[in-house]
């Protein structure tokens, strides 16, 4: 590693925070684990082994390429695609016995006339639209769609699922949608058709309605130590974001810093130039806003945030080239996290980890998995 910058990832944390969320929910409930997006930039395949070993019933990606990278990893677990796949890759679902989320029937069609060729039989999870308007049935239609789905004999109608676009801010709206699943179940159930596994709860979802649990869970944010203020939870965050000083320098009175000058000295100051920027995932809009630590201080971002520096105004404090920073993390004193980063810059916390560059190195600590 030449350029200092990278990140932690405490794996102790994660195995806190999914005990926490196993004993939510119940023995009853199984947990999948959302690790779309590289583990919300926290990494796929090591948070991946360490669920595994954990005893994670499900993990929740957005994409065959993840899955197939799970499978080469040697990772035999329940996949759920979360996602709509191309029906041109019927055939990767089955070879790598990957469960896709079915919304279209002719999607469905090819995925039994390949299962039926291989003489192979494929899960499926049918997703209804109960308010969220992304991917799915909408719930008016679902009846039908799932009837017409029985006469697939090669394809397992294993589960069915929704999604709540508002959990967290409108509870009449999350309510009726749970409320509307309940009718499709009870009306297909009259039916004769029963699914293994309900599910509908994301993170939000799980805290705060427990009738939305079903028996399957789909944890996210919670489960990397994120989480909105409003939550009564108490996880740890895994994830630090860490660089070095790379040049200090005296500024005096007057003097300007960074593009666009929008940093003006008002008094004589050390400033600091950090080895990270907007193409590491810092984001530009944390410009003159953030703040970061040295030595368990904190210290101001000043000026804009450039592509790979930042400038951090020490005040009198002439700290060391080379000397630690952390710009996510703790230090014995003071925290900066996840979501403090969001509201600097007026955005959500899943955008500020899922966008940390991949090249950045991600270093895992205390994990109990044994290979690891
Ligand atoms: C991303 C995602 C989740 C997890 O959401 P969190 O808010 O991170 O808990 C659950 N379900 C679906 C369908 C998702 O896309």
């Amino acid at each position: 590693m030449y350029r200092p910058l990278w990140i932690e990832i405490d794996l102790g944390a994660l195995r806190y925070n999914f005990q926490k969320i196993k004993k939510i929910v119940g023995r009853k409930v199984k947990v999948m684990a959302t690790l779309k997006q590289e583990a919300y930039g926290h990494g796929l395949i090591p948070l991946a082994k360490e669920l595994s070993f954990l005893g994670v019933d499900f993990f929740g990606l957005g994409s065959l390429e993840e899955a197939i990278a799970l499978r080469r990893e040697g990772l035999e677990g329940p996949i759920l695609i979360l996602s709509a796949v191309d029906k041109k890759f019927a055939g990767e679902l089955i070879k790598y016995k990957v469960t896709p989320t079915v919304v279209d029937l002719s999607f469905a069609e090819k995925l039994n006339r390949e299962a039926k060729k291989r003489n192979k039989m494929l899960s499926i999870h049918v997703k209804i639209d109960t308010g969220m308007g992304r991917l799915g049935i909408w719930y008016k239609e679902s009846m039908y769609f799932i009837k017409k789905l029985s006469h697939f004999k090669n394809l397992k109608q294993e589960g069915l699922y929704t999604h709540f676009p508002s959990a967290d801010t409108d509870y009449k709206f999350t309510e009726r949608q749970i409320r509307i699943f309940n009718e499709v179940v009870g009306a297909l159930e009259k039916e004769g058709i029963k699914f293994e596994y309900l599910h509908c709860a994301n993170s939000i979802g799980l805290m705060r309605y427990k009738e939305a649990h079903f028996n399957l869970v789909r944890p996210g944010l919670i489960l990397y130590g994120i989480k909105p203020s409003s939550l009564d939870i108490r996880v740890k965050p895994l994830l630090s974001l860490k660089s070095k000083v790379i040049f200090v320098k005296k500024v005096d009175k007057g003097r300007s810093i960074s593009y666009g000058r929008t940093f003006i000295a008002s008094r004589p100051c050390f400033v600091a130039t950090v080895a990270c920027g907007y193409a590491d995932g810092y984001p530009w809009k944390l410009s003159n806003r953030s703040k970061v630590i040295i030595k368990d201080r904190v210290f101001n971002v000043v000026g804009r945030v450039c592509m790979d520096h930042i400038m951090v105004n020490l005040k009198n404090f002439p700290i060391k080239t080379g000397e630690e920073v952390i710009l996510i993390g703790n230090s014995p004193r003071h925290k900066i996290t996840v979501e403090d980063l969001a509201d600097y810059c007026d955005t959500i916390p899943y955008e500020i980890v899922s966008r940390l560059s991949l090249k950045i190195p991600r270093i895992y600590k205390n994990s109990i998995h044994p290979k690891h």
